[in-house]
């Protein structure tokens, strides 16, 4: 899968849970890839999709964030980001290894996906929308973060900004 949509899989998911997490996600939904080439800059081969594209060590790094040591949710966020990658490259014709126990590839859903061919586009598309969707519906239900809103009514009340600068904004959310 290309980057453009890990990135915006992995960046609006953070974007509903954490927003501050953002670039932390962001960086582990691509390293998976840049990985390689660090482990190729350290003079090792490595075919794509091996040895950074197990899904059983990003899970499991997942899992120690969340169960046994955690700096700020960052391992967490790191680790998520990295799951999302490899899950999006499983529903690809390519596939990846569950672990380094295994040569057979793992895919989901059938791996219909050809990377770099619109249906990609359309499924990251479709997530961030229901990322969308998610933040809408936590703020209007009493959620007190807005991840893709500046909420300018309420810096205007912790009198953060004038009212002339409110009344500039308050329609422009993005
Ligand atoms: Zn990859």
């Amino acid at each position: 899968m290309k980057w453009v949509n890990h990135v915006a899989i992995a960046g609006s998911a953070a974007a509903v849970w954490r927003p501050e997490l953002v670039p932390v996600a962001v960086l582990g939904s691509t390293a998976p890839d840049w990985m390689e080439w660090g482990l190729q800059l350290l003079g090792r081969r490595v075919k794509h999709r091996t040895v950074t594209h197990y899904v059983s060590s990003w899970a499991f790094g997942l899992a120690f964030g969340l169960l046994v040591w955690d700096w700020h949710y960052a391992l967490t966020a790191f680790a998520a980001g990295g799951l999302s990658h490899v899950l999006c490259d499983a529903l690809t014709v390519q596939g990846v290894p569950l672990g380094w126990w295994s040569d057979r590839r793992f895919h989901l859903f059938g791996g219909r996906f050809r990377t770099g061919q619109m249906g990609e586009y359309w499924f990251a598309g479709g997530f961030v929308l229901v990322c969308f969707g998610v933040a809408m519906l936590t703020r209007h239900w009493g959620g007190e973060y807005s991840p893709f809103f500046f909420d300018w009514a309420e810096y205007y009340k912790e009198g953060l900004i004038d009212a002339a600068e409110w009344k500039a904004n308050r329609f422009r959310w993005l």
